[in-house]
C-alpha cells in the first residue's frame, strides 16, 4: 500500500501484537505527539473489535472475524494526511543475540524467530505484526525493538544459575529481564530530572503494571533485574507469583496430581495478588477494598510491597551509588500507597517519603516524592514505552540510507 498525499505529515507507526490483539500508535516526527492510536482486540473471532483514538475521542468499530492484517489496513486506512516513514515493533525476547535495536531484514527476522523458544507465547505473536505490517507497507523500514536487550549488559555473575553450566551452554537458559524499553526510558528521564548525564547516573527503576519488575542502572546501563529467563521471576505480580521454591511444581504435582503445564498456569495466571487476595489482580480494586476491611485484600498488598522493598534492597548489591528509586507503570505512577508501604520497608537505609508529594504522585515537584531528610531521592517518572519504540526505531532509520517510497 502506498500513500502519496500533498501537505503529508510524516509519522511512524509503533505496533504492539499480541496473538489475538494489535496496538499501535502513530507519533508524528515533529513533535513526539501521538496523532491516532488503536487497539484491536478479539481478533479472528466473531466479536473482534477496533478502537481507535484521536484527539482524544475513541470510536469502536466492530470487524468480525478481523484479522490483524484486517486491523492494521482498517486503521492505516484512517491515517489521512499521514505519511508513514517507517514501523517500530515491540518484540518481547531477543535472547543473547540483540543487544541493540534492529532493522527487521531477513536474517533479523529469522533470529527473531529462533528466539521463540525462549518466548513461545510472545515473539510468534510479535511477528505476525511484522509481516503484516511489511504486507502493507513493503518499502518503508521496519524496526525491532527488545524487551531483553536493555538488560544484556548484565554481568554473568547476575545472569546465570546456579545450575549446571551447560544448560546455559546448551540452552542458553540464563536471566534475561524484561520490560527493558520501559526501564531504559524511565533511566533516561530519572538523568534529566537529576540533572545528571545518564552515563554518571545510577538508579533502582520500578515497573510496577500488571507485570512487575525492578532493575537496578549503574551508570546507565542494566547490571540486575528481578526477572529472569521468564517474566515470571521476581516481584509478586498482578497474576503471576513471582519467585517461589523451586521444588513446587514437585510438590504441589506430588500433593494433588496436577500436571506440570496445569501448575504453570497457575503460577502465571492464578497466583499474585489474584491469589493471595482471591479477589482482583487489579491493585484499584485492592486498595478499596482493604479500605473497606478486606482482610486477604490487605494481605496481598502487604506481600507486594514486602517482596518489593526485599527485592530493591537486593539489586543495590550491583551498585557502587545509587541516585534515586524511580516508580513507574500504572501502580508505581499512581499507588501512593503501595510507594508509602514499600518505602516503609527502607527505613534502615534512611528512606523517607513527603507525605504531600507522595499523595500528588510527584505531580507538582518534578517527580520528586521523597522527604527533605532522606538519605536516597526517590522519584515518580511515566512510563513511555511506546515514545522509546519511536525514538529507537527512528534513530536507526535515519542512520540507514534507505530508500524511501
Ligand atoms: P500493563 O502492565 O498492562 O501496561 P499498567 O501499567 O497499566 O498495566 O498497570 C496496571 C495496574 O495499575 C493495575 O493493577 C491497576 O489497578 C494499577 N493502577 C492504575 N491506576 C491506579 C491507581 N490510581 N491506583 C492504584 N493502582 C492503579
Amino acid at each position: 500500500m502506498e500513500i502519496n498525499l500533498p501537505n503529508a505529515v510524516e509519522c511512524l507507526i509503533v505496533i504492539n501484537c499480541g496473538s489475538s490483539s494489535l496496538k499501535f500508535a502513530v507519533f508524528s516526527l515533529a513533535g513526539e505527539t501521538v496523532l491516532l492510536k488503536g487497539l484491536a482486540e478479539r481478533l479472528d473471532r466473531p466479536d473482534a473489535v477496533l478502537t481507535l483514538t484521536r484527539d482524544g475521542r475513541s470510536e469502536v468499530l466492530a470487524i468480525p472475524w478481523g484479522s490483524h492484517h484486517t486491523a492494521l489496513q482498517k486503521s492505516v486506512a484512517e491515517l489521512g494526511d499521514l505519511k508513514p516513514c517507517g514501523f517500530g515493533h515491540r518484540i518481547v525476547h531477543g535472547g543473547e543475540r540483540f543487544t541493540r535495536s534492529a532493522l527487521i531484514d531477513e536474517r533479523v527476522f529469522s533470529a527473531i524467530e529462533e528466539c521463540s523458544s525462549l518466548a513461545p507465547l510472545h515473539n510468534p505473536a510479535n511477528l505476525i505484526g511484522i509481516r503484516v505490517a511489511r504486507e502493507l507497507f513493503p518499502d518503508l523500514p521496519q524496526v525491532a525493538v527488545f524487551d531483553t536487550a536493555f538488560h544484556q549488559t548484565l554481568p554473568a555473575k547476575a545472569f546465570l544459575y546456579a545450575i549446571p553450566f551447560h544448560y546455559y551452554e546448551d540452552l542458553q537458559i540464563r536471566r534475561y529481564g524484561f520490560h527493558g524499553t520501559s526501564h531504559h526510558y524511565v533511566s533516561l528521564e530519572a538523568a534529566g530530572i537529576l540533572g545528571k548525564p545518564p552515563q554518571h547516573t545510577s538508579l533502582i527503576t520500578i515497573h510496577l503494571g500488571n507485570g512487575c519488575s525492578a532493575c537496578a542502572v549503574k551508570n546507565g546501563a542494566s547490571v540486575d533485574s528481578t526477572m529472569g529467563l521468564t517474566p515470571g521471576e521476581g516481584l509478586v505480580m498482578g497474576t503471576r507469583s513471582g519467585d517461589v521454591d523451586p521444588a513446587l511444581h514437585q510438590f504441589l504435582h506430588d500433593q494433588t496430581g496436577m500436571p506440570l503445564g496445569e501448575i504453570t498456569t497457575i503460577l502465571n495466571s492464578r497466583s499474585g495478588l489474584l491469589g493471595l487476595s482471591g479477589l482482583s489482580n487489579d491493585m484499584r480494586t485492592l486498595s478499596d477494598a482493604a479500605r473497606a476491611g478486606h482482610p486477604r485484600a490487605k494481605l496481598a498488598i502487604e506481600v507486594f510491597c514486602y517482596r518489593l522493598a526485599k527485592s530493591i534492597c537486593g539489586l543495590m548489591a550491583g551498585l557502587d551509588s545509587l541516585d534515586a528509586l524511580v516508580f513507574t507503570g500504572g501502580i508505581g505512577e499512581n499507588s501512593s500507597e503501595v510507594r508509602a508501604l514499600t518505602v516503609a520497608h527502607l527505613k534502615i537505609l534512611g528512606v523517607s517519603l513527603d507525605c504531600e508529594d507522595n499523595a500528588n504522585h510527584g505531580k507538582s515537584n518534578h517527580g520528586w516524592i521523597s522527604g527533605p531528610n532522606s538519605r536516597i531521592p526517590c522519584l515518580v517518572v511515566p512510563t513511555n514505552e511506546e515514545l522509546m519504540i519511536a525514538r529507537e526505531a527512528l534513530c536507526l532509520i535515519s542512520l540507514t540510507d534507505l530508500p524511501r517510497p
